[in-house]
């Protein structure tokens, strides 16, 4: 790259961030992220040894000889132990999901529908990709292989990038759901792990049973928002007229403070620059037309590579995700978690991935999805608020 691949909050974070009456202070930094601010850049691309399965799946309750018989699948095999994870995780989700369904449903939503519910897939508004993207995605992308790629069966949307390239979008749809989550990623075209790690998702999504969350889940993914950046070479975090798509949002008094925020806080970086006016861009308006019309209960955006969550909006903000931790670092005109956290009032995940060349394991990245299932089981509701409705 010409440049380091870096994400926004951190350096603007450690040039500290704008605050408006109307928001809330964020925490001050500490640890990954008060690193960062004394000279560390991209932390290191290696994930530290997973904690062995025999704990987590104790922590989670599970009898000791299931546990062991997992934990010794994932000793013996690499690929078993992530299929492990996987089935592991899918089924904390499940009784996680029914924990709390007995707690919070009526009886007559029996635990057989859900458990017996299979995916569905929205096919009648959106056409396969005639050009479908695996081609240039598993050249660019680190960890997605053919079969993984063209699993996840990307649809062709109305929306293309600056540059002309088409805009993909998938659902994934469990049955009488009611509850909305959009999962965005690669709005930044160098974060590459991004993009990579919302496919990987939407393969877990595909699988059963997170079907027997308390409430269904429409899922809805935007795997890659801005192509012309991840495929420029080299890949630029910016799209193709050199706007910060994460600065682009109609953000209050953005004429104001996005423009004085560049210049002041960023030193007019070109790296974000946030446009000459909200939702200048194609890319940001289709993913605000995503918001509008899809009208997520909560928002999940994946960037990286700075290895910490954030959050914005209401409810009780996810505490970690796999070994990512909640470390709230700043709140920036124009950005996605501003315009849809802070204004419009929906929960936005900041999934901060630690490196943007290369993905975290399997087992990780399942870990970081039942993460993202519990908490959402627990503090998302399709009664909450949710944007464009
Ligand atoms: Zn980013």
């Amino acid at each position: 790259m010409d440049e380091p691949t870096a994400c926004e909050r951190p350096p603007i974070a450690c040039d500290h961030p704008i605050h408006t009456p109307a928001q809330q202070p964020k925490r001050s930094m500490s640890g990954p992220a008060k690193a960062r601010c004394t000279g560390l850049t991209e932390r290191n691309t290696q994930w530290p040894t997973r904690r062995p399965f025999t704990h987590f799946c104790l922590a989670l309750g599970f009898g000791l000889a299931a546990c062991l018989a997992v934990s010794t699948a994932a000793a013996t095999d690499a690929a078993n132990a992530a299929t492990s994870a996987t089935a592991t995780a899918a089924a904390s989700v499940a009784a996680a999901a029914s924990t709390a369904a007995t707690a919070s449903k009526p009886a007559t939503a029996p635990a057989s529908t859900a458990a017996s519910a299979t995916r569905e897939t929205k096919t009648a508004t959106a056409q396969r990709a005639p050009d479908a993207p695996c081609r240039d995605w598993i050249v660019r992308l680190p960890n997605v292989s053919r079969n993984l790629c063209e699993r996840a069966a990307v649809q062709t949307s109305a929306g293309r990038s600056i540059g002309g390239r088409q805009l993909y979008t998938r659902d994934v749809q469990a049955p009488d759901s009611r509850l909305r989550v959009l999962v965005v990623a690669a709005m930044h075209g160098d974060e590459l792990s991004s993009a990579s790690v919302a496919l990987h998702w939407l393969g877990m999504a595909l699988q059963e049973p997170p079907a027997a969350m308390p409430h269904p889940v429409h899922w809805r993914f935007v795997p890659v928002l801005n192509p012309d950046g991840l495929l420029s070479r080299p890949p630029r975090r910016t799209n193709a007229r050199g706007v910060d798509l994460n600065r682009n949002f109609p953000t209050p008094n953005w004429a104001r403070e996005a423009p004085l925020y560049w210049h002041k806080r960023t030193g007019n970086d070109p790296r974000r620059f946030p446009g000459r006016t909200p939702l200048s861009e194609p890319e940001s308006q289709f993913l605000h037309a995503q918001m509008m019309d899809f009208a997520p209960h909560l928002i999940v955006s994946i960037h990286a590579p700075y290895g910490v969550l954030d959050f914005d909006g209401p409810s009780v903000p996810p505490s970690r995700l796999g070994r990512l931790y909640l470390d709230q670092v700043g709140i920036f005109p124009g950005s996605l978690g501003n315009y849809g956290g802070v204004h419009k009032g929906v929960p936005v995940v900041t999934v901060e991935l630690p490196a943007a060349h290369k993905t975290p394991s399997e087992a990780e990245m399942a870990q970081m999805w039942v993460d993202l299932l519990r908490w959402t089981a627990e503090r998302i509701s399709p009664e909450g608020r949710a944007l464009g409705r």
